[in-house]
């Protein structure tokens, strides 16, 4: 038996590739994104009531983890990308349905210009993500305190300090909201982006991402960080 579902709208995110993305969402709270709801299903009613709830279960589509074969055991980065587990005692995106789950913050509804559009942060989502579904998130059913969370017991540590270089001082400064930025990029950088298997960084190797229209590039001496620049997209 095969089921067939349609997204009911994609995800307008800062994370324009998937290195770098926090492996959960809530990790850095200004990440902010959106939902935007397609027909049939941009329907301003759909969404009465949600505003009441001050977050929301996303289930999606890992559009860009897509293979043709599944296998049952998964590297998850957590554990240092080298001990393996099964794929269903993990998040990987990489499982036999790729279909995500990330409860995030529900920062506002629009209903404006014939666009019904959630407004998100601490999302852990890509730029065009697929969503098939919202749900609010419910307080007594959703939250269980004293669950065991097998090889993920609590938030990753935050291993580094973050200082930006003149040229991206000046850089931020003259975006919007360069402040909200500044806390963005230092909880991002503050969690490691790097892949698990990377081992310990180099110094002097300059690292990379993609966020929002630049180039985030930063190096990792001891244990700071030093963002370099946030660079035009795509220039070397
Ligand atoms: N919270 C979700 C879950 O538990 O199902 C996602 C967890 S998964 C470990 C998070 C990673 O998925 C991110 O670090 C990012 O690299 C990747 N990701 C996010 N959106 C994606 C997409 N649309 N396609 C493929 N990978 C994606």
């Amino acid at each position: 038996m095969t089921y067939t579902f349609e997204p009911i709208g994609y995800i307008r995110s800062p994370y324009k590739e998937k290195f770098g993305i926090p492996r959960q969402p809530g990790l850095i709270p200004e990440a902010r994104g959106e939902l935007v709801l397609v027909a049939p299903y941009d329907r301003p009613e759909a969404v009465i009531g949600l505003e009441g709830y001050s977050h929301v279960w996303l289930q999606f589509v890992f559009h860009q983890a897509l293979r043709e074969a599944w296998q049952p055991m998964v590297r998850p980065p957590r554990l240092g990308g080298n001990k393996r587990v099964g794929v269903f005692a993990s998040r990987a995106p990489f499982r036999p349905n790729p279909l995500g789950l990330s409860v995030v913050k529900l920062e506002g509804v629009r209903t404006v210009d014939g666009e019904v559009v959630l407004e998100l942060s601490g999302i852990d989502l890509l730029d065009g993500t697929p969503v098939l579904d919202v749900k609010p998130y419910v307080g007594y059913v959703d939250s269980i305190p004293e669950a065991r969370s097998g090889f993920a017991p609590e938030a990753p540590s935050v291993r580094f300090a973050v200082r930006f270089s003149d040229l991206a001082e000046g850089q931020l400064q003259s975006r919007h909201e360069p402040e909200h930025l500044r806390r963005f990029i230092t909880r991002l950088l503050e969690l490691d982006p790097r892949p698990a298997y990377s081992g310990e960084p180099q110094p002097g190797r300059v690292y990379g991402i993609r966020l929002y229209d630049f180039d985030l590039r930063w190096r990792i001496s001891a244990d700071v960080i030093e963002v370099l620049e946030l660079a035009p997209p795509g220039v070397d």
